[in-house]
């Protein structure tokens, strides 16, 4: 589907830009609630519906297949704060087949719960990090640990889907898969494992360099991996994505549309719009001049002064980024889709990398991935894709553009 030269969006994106506090290794967007204050909050959650309702008429989008409303902890909002935000997205998103709220166990009650049931939100993404309760606190996480598994019985009682997030590449007690298996004991059907990353400017990089924490090194931290990956599959959860679990049929629609480079429209303090630039008319796309995306990046400022950054990604970048963002699923590459939104097929593009790395590939009809087991490679096959594609932008026109909006 197209409007005026760019394809209708199908996900939709909401960026809660507040938390209860600040854990130690963040660098989301975030603002701590009670800081900020409710005129404040009242004041992003009116601003962030009204630009949603603006992208969406701008690009055509009536309706959304997905939507996402994350953070930050959506969770922690004030709940008539919550309602209004709600059922604002439902007038603009119509009914998605996938609608995802995250929160964080803390702040899941009775009254968040009834206010997803009557809006019509079907999925939850529970914020759990860890069950123990010194690797918590050492994240400064917000909550108790024991009040997680509380949390997840109460939205199971509610039909809702849940998904849980874990953290990866710390020493715990009782370890990662243990913590993941009693998740999944529970009924969680979808797990988000991440590797803690420590970003720059954080408290527990601060604490990593001065002694006071250490990571896994990357032995351990495969290792882990590993085991993890044998055991969810044993327990019926299957990697579909470098960090992501899922029971067949309960994958993440909202993060395939990322994956697979559909187009997005992000509203909210920090959020990103990523929406596909179509060729004129029913042409098909002319190598090396179509296959372009237009980003728009929000502000990240909670009183609406700043504008929009809007950068049109030249066809090359998006077609890297296609391959970046399939790298990370077990589905791969579509290269009949790759070669109708760029023009040529992508062994023409990055061919001598497909090559090299024929044996840690899995080809099946006209999609590429990368094998079990070399998913994890991802970064080393990136890196060789780049250098090929590095040499063929020399000389190459219509260069990344960046404008206000
Ligand atoms: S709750 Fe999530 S978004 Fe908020 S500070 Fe912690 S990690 Fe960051």
């Amino acid at each position: 589907m197209r409007v005026d030269g760019f394809s209708i969006p199908e996900a939709l994106y909401i960026h809660v830009p507040f938390c209860v506090s600040r854990c130690t290794y963040c660098d989301f967007y975030s603002n701590v609630a009670s800081r900020a204050g409710v005129d404040s909050m009242e004041g992003v959650i009116t601003r962030t519906l009204d630009r949603a309702e603006a992208l969406a008429l701008r690009f055509g989008a009536d309706h959304f297949d997905t939507v996402y409303v994350g953070g930050g902890t959506p969770s922690c909002l004030p709940r008539p704060l919550l309602r209004r935000l709600l059922s604002g997205l439902g007038r603009i998103a119509g009914a998605p087949r996938e609608w995802t709220v995250e929160a964080n166990p803390e702040s899941v009650d009775p009254p968040f719960l009834d206010i997803l049931e009557e809006s019509g939100v079907n999925r939850l993404s529970m914020g759990i990090q860890t069950l123990d309760p010194s690797l918590a606190q050492t994240l400064g996480r917000p909550g108790r640990p024991a009040d997680s598994l509380s949390a997840l019985r109460q939205a199971m009682m509610r039909k809702l889907r849940v998904s849980a997030d874990l953290i990866a590449g710390t020493g715990r007690e009782g370890g990662l898969i243990q913590e993941a298996r009693i998740l999944i004991g529970e009924g969680v059907e979808h797990l988000s494992v991440y590797d803690l990353i420590l970003e720059e400017g954080t408290l527990l990089e601060d604490l990593h360099r001065r002694g006071d924490f250490a990571l896994m090194d990357e032995d351990e931290d495969a290792d882990e991996r590993e085991g993890l990956n044998e055991a969810l599959a044993g327990l019926g959860l299957l990697r579909y994505e470098v960090s992501n679990y899922a029971r067949p049929g309960t994958e993440s629609l909202h993060n395939c549309c990322y994956w697979r480079m559909g187009s997005w429209l992000g509203a909210g303090p920090g959020a990103v719009s990523c929406v596909e630039v179509l060729p004129p008319g029913p042409s098909s796309a002319r190598p090396g001049i179509d296959g372009a995306s237009l980003r728009i990046e929000e502000a990240r400022c909670l009183e609406g002064r700043q504008e929009a950054i809007e950068t049109v990604v030249d066809p090359l970048d998006a077609a890297f980024e296609s391959i970046m963002m399939a790298s990370r699923t077990v589905v791969g590459l579509d290269r009949n889709a790759f070669a109708s939104r760029f023009g040529y097929d992508v062994e023409e593009l990055v061919g001598k990398t497909l090559a090299t790395w024929l044996p840690k590939l899995r080809i099946e009809g006209r999609r590429i991935a990368l094998a079990e087991g070399a998913l994890d490679l991802g970064s080393a096959f990136l890196r060789d894709c780049l250098g090929e594609i590095e040499g063929r932008k020399q000389g190459s026109v219509g260069r990344t553009q960046t404008k206000k909006s």
